[in-house]
């Protein structure tokens, strides 16, 4: 456990020191290096959460929709991480990614998917089934499939650990194992060490930034609807796969839809799901379901899923049809198996680490917020959905947040 800096007073208090409050901090002192700058993360190791939690893929940016925070951050994002990654000594892979169909049916939300990606100025290309045999011949479409030469994959944690010796270096305080369980504009509270004065606090929180915001009276319509990522790994020789391989996502549905990955160590990994998680920190998985419950999230969350449930803007008992068997290990590798025929369920019994997505829900509309969503004043800033793929975008939303505070 660490103490609060020495004058309990700071310029910048960022709250949660995963890899979108380190890049915050790193910008604000990029910009300001005098400034007294300190991260309060509540746990004793960094990317505890999702920033250790996810798969590392640096996105390319061609998802979402042309006028989107996602848009414009995402493609900016990964030159910055990539150039982030060089400078440090942090690995990357150069493995781009395929967008493959599992039926005729799906070309036409693959032409769509093809035109957002001209739409946002992303390299992106429309290949035939010889070209996708070329690039990654363990992947099958059905005529046509897109291909990311700018898709990548990194080692998450090594990312943040590497942003935090950034921030460090730049005589920012990075305090593990701090807990903040209070916050106003001008004043933040932690569990450890009393009450520190504030010039501006900005709310990193992750799975928590719902609740945090609230403490400011911002953010009042939104609450947050954790999703579970599960994984396996293949026993595979490293480089086996050597692309990414994904499906066409459905619109209506803020998730990409069960995929392969290669890992920076050449491995391939299946998943995430997108499962509804029953609290915020729910990691559990079949043979440790009570891992860490939290009874009270779990009811406020249970109070929160009817407006989801009636939600019009989602095909929710689609979603919750379709995630809910992938529990089952044989049933997520299927899924798999129409993206790569040779993906069998005796290969993939390695399980991953669990991640749980932060995913915002506007409680009077019932729709889950697909892009990043910022709320603030000249007192406070609030990281209210950062959600995939905030870890490529990341130092891009970090800039474009403290220069719109940093005058
Ligand atoms: C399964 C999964 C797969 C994903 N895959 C990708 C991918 O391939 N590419 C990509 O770009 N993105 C991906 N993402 C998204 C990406 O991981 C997140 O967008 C990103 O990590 C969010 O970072 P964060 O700093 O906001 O959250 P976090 O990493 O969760 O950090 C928040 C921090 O706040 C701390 N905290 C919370 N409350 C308090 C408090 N009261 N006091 C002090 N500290 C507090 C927590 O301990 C935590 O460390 C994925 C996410 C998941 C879950």
């Amino acid at each position: 456990m660490t103490s609060p800096p020495n004058s309990a007073k700071a310029d910048l208090v960022v709250i949660g020191g995963g890899i979108v409050g380190l890049a915050l901090a790193d910008a604000w002192l990029a910009a300001r290096p005098a400034d007294s700058v300190v991260v309060y993360d509540k746990e004793t190791r960094l990317a505890a959460h999702a920033s250790g939690r996810n798969s590392g893929v640096l996105h390319a940016g061609f998802y979402y929709a042309p006028d989107s925070l996602k848009a414009r951050l995402t493609q900016q994002g990964n030159a910055l991480l990539r150039e982030f990654c060089h400078e440090s000594g942090v690995q990357i892979r150069e493995t781009g990614k395929v967008v493959v169909t599992t039926s005729p049916e799906q070309m036409p939300a693959l032409l769509e998917l093809y035109s957002r990606g001209q739409a946002n100025g992303v390299e992106l290309s429309l290949i035939n089934e010889s070209d996708l045999a070329e690039l990654e011949p363990l992947a099958r479409t059905h005529g046509h499939a897109l291909w990311s030469p700018n898709t990548a994959v990194s080692d998450p944690a090594a990312v943040v650990e590497a942003l935090a010796t950034r921030v460090r270096s730049r005589k920012g305080r990075v305090e593990m194992g701090t807990e903040v369980v209070g916050a106003g504009p001008g004043w933040v509270q932690t569990a450890q060490g009393g009450r520190v004065s504030a010039g501006h606090v900005i709310n990193a929180a992750g799975l928590f930034a719902d609740r945090v915001a609230h403490w400011f009276g911002m953010g009042m319509d939104y609450r947050m609807l954790p999703f579970k990522g599960l994984y396996w790994y293949g026993s595979w020789e490293p480089g086996r796969l050597t692309r990414h391989v994904y499906p066409v996502p459905d619109p209506r549905n803020p998730f990409l839809g069960v995929h392969l990955t290669v890992t920076v160590d050449g491995r391939a990994k299946i998943g995430p799901t997108a499962i509804p998680a029953l609290w915020r920190e729910d990691y559990s998985v079949p043979g440790s379901w009570v891992d860490g419950f939290n009874a009270a999230d779990a009811w406020e969350i249970a109070r929160t899923y009817p407006r989801f449930l009636r939600s019009p803007h989602h095909d929710v008992p689609g979603l919750i049809r379709t995630e809910v068997p992938k529990y089952s290990r044989k049933h997520l590798v299927k899924q798999a198996a129409a993206l790569v025929p040779s993906v069998s369920h005796k290969d993939f019994t390695k399980r991953g680490q669990p991640g749980v997505r932060a995913q915002l829900l506007h409680v009077p509309t019932g729709k889950l917020e697909m892009d990043f969503v910022v709320e603030g004043d000249e007192r406070s800033t609030h990281m209210l959905n950062a959600v995939s793929p905030a870890w490529t975008s990341a130092l891009a939303v970090a800039n474009h947040v403290v220069s719109g505070i940093v005058k």
